[in-house]
């Protein structure tokens, strides 16, 4: 029987899959589909900076934490598998675009500057000329701009690819097209999951289902509410790149790869498990990203996906242990940063299990 079941193969799942088994732990991992093909996969992989220096909120800490561990965790998930996730500091720059509805930006960009820097976050400010000078890519209605250089950035299909070879390599069990529908419970314990015909026993389970969580956890009595939110990308092909950094508008972005691919993102959509793209959602991408860099207008269009964020309404997400249950933990609703806290909720999953210090308060860990 192994000590942990995980329910639940994304970067969430398998993040703590990995981290478990390096503690000599043995561990099972169960996917209903194919290993790192939903949110996780769909996502842009961006890795804003963040501090723990000043961090007052949970959510700050969290980031400040991922920051801080994404260096040494992505080194060791490469020397373990040999796999280069392409995980590369990158730079970010933050603009702000005119608007006709006459929105006090300014104020709300030096708030936003100021609340960074006192959190402990690098922030360069220059002057629009310059930063126009530095980006000459820039269309004209960009009205501010901020610089934001520990912005990472990491090519996250590759990363869940390395992440199921540093699995395999430290013998955790994955079985895919294993769907968890029952769990069974005697007492304050679970018992077993039972996924498609078969009965999975553990000492430990880890709920980890991303935006099924919520569903999946509810005949447990668990009251999460974790409901998927669309967001859809498109991929262009500008060669040669017309820029470095990381630009984000906001809600949306631009992530430019270093093989001369763009990311367009993202949407925000109540649409239930529906992943199609829509006509809307592409040309509001297509139009975004023209505004922003107008010479992206000759870019080739390569595809496009939508993947179903876990959004947990609070934007916090549920890192520890089920109430009323002793063997049972979730780790679900990262939202928009799932990818970015992965090794810290990894990290955060095992400390709990193992009855090790947690390294973070207890706020940070149950949403
Ligand atoms: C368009 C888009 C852009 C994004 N950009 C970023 C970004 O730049 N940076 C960032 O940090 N985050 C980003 N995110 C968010 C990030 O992708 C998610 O927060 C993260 O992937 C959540 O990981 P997860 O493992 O919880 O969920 P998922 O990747 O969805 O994995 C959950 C897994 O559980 C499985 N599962 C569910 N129920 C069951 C069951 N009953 N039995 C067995 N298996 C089950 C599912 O099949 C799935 O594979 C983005 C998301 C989207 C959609």
């Amino acid at each position: 029987m192994p000590d942990v079941i995980v329910v639940g193969g994304g970067v969430i799942g398998l993040s703590i899959a990995w981290e478990l088994a390096g503690q000599g732990l043995a561990v099972r991992i169960l996917e209903q589909g194919v290993f790192g093909r939903e949110s996780s996969w769909a996502g842009a992989g961006m890795l804003p900076p963040g501090s723990l220096v000043n961090a007052r909120t949970p959510e700050a800490r969290l980031r400040g934490a991922a920051h801080q561990m994404w260096p040494e965790w992505s080194d060791s998930l490469t020397s373990s598998t040999g796999m280069d996730n392409g995980f590369i500091r990158c730079g970010g720059l933050e603009v702000r675009l005119s608007s006709a509805e006459g929105d006090d930006v300014e104020t709300e960009f030096h708030r936003e500057v100021e609340g960074l820097r006192l959190e402990g976050v690098v922030v360069e400010t220059e002057s629009l000329a310059q930063v126009r000078q530095r980006f000459p890519m820039l269309g004209p209605d960009v009205t501010h701009a901020y610089s934001l250089p520990d912005f990472c950035q990491v090519r996250n299909p590759r990363h869940l690819q390395a992440l199921q070879i540093g699995c395999a390599v430290r013998g955790v069990e994955m079985v895919s097209g294993a769907v968890v529908r029952k769990i069974v419970t005697r007492g304050d314990r679970i018992e077993s999951v039972q996924a498609s015909d078969t009965e999975h026993r553990g000492a430990e389970f880890v709920f980890a289902g991303g935006a099924w969580s919520g569903e999946l956890l509810r005949q447990l009595g668990a009251t999460l509410l974790i409901e998927p939110l669309k967001g859809q990308i498109v991929l262009l092909q500008a060669i040669p790149l017309a820029f470095r950094p990381v630009i984000q508008v906001g809600r949306e972005y631009l992530v430019p790869r270093s093989d001369g691919r763009i990311l367009v993102g993202s949407t925000e959509e109540r649409s239930g498990f529906d992943k199609r793209n829509t006509a809307e959602g592409v040309s509001g991408l297509l139009r975004f990203a023209q505004r922003v860099v107008p010479s992206l207008k000759d870019a080739h269009f390569e595809k496009c996906w939508a993947g179903l964020r876990p959004y947990s309404g609070s934007g916090k997400p549920s890192i520890g242990r089920l109430p009323q249950l002793s063997n049972a933990l979730v780790a679900a609703g990262h939202f928009r940063y799932g990818l970015h806290l992965s090794p810290i909720t990894a990290v955060l999953i095992r400390e709990i299990l193992l009855q090790q210090t947690v390294q973070l308060p207890e706020e940070c860990c149950v949403g």
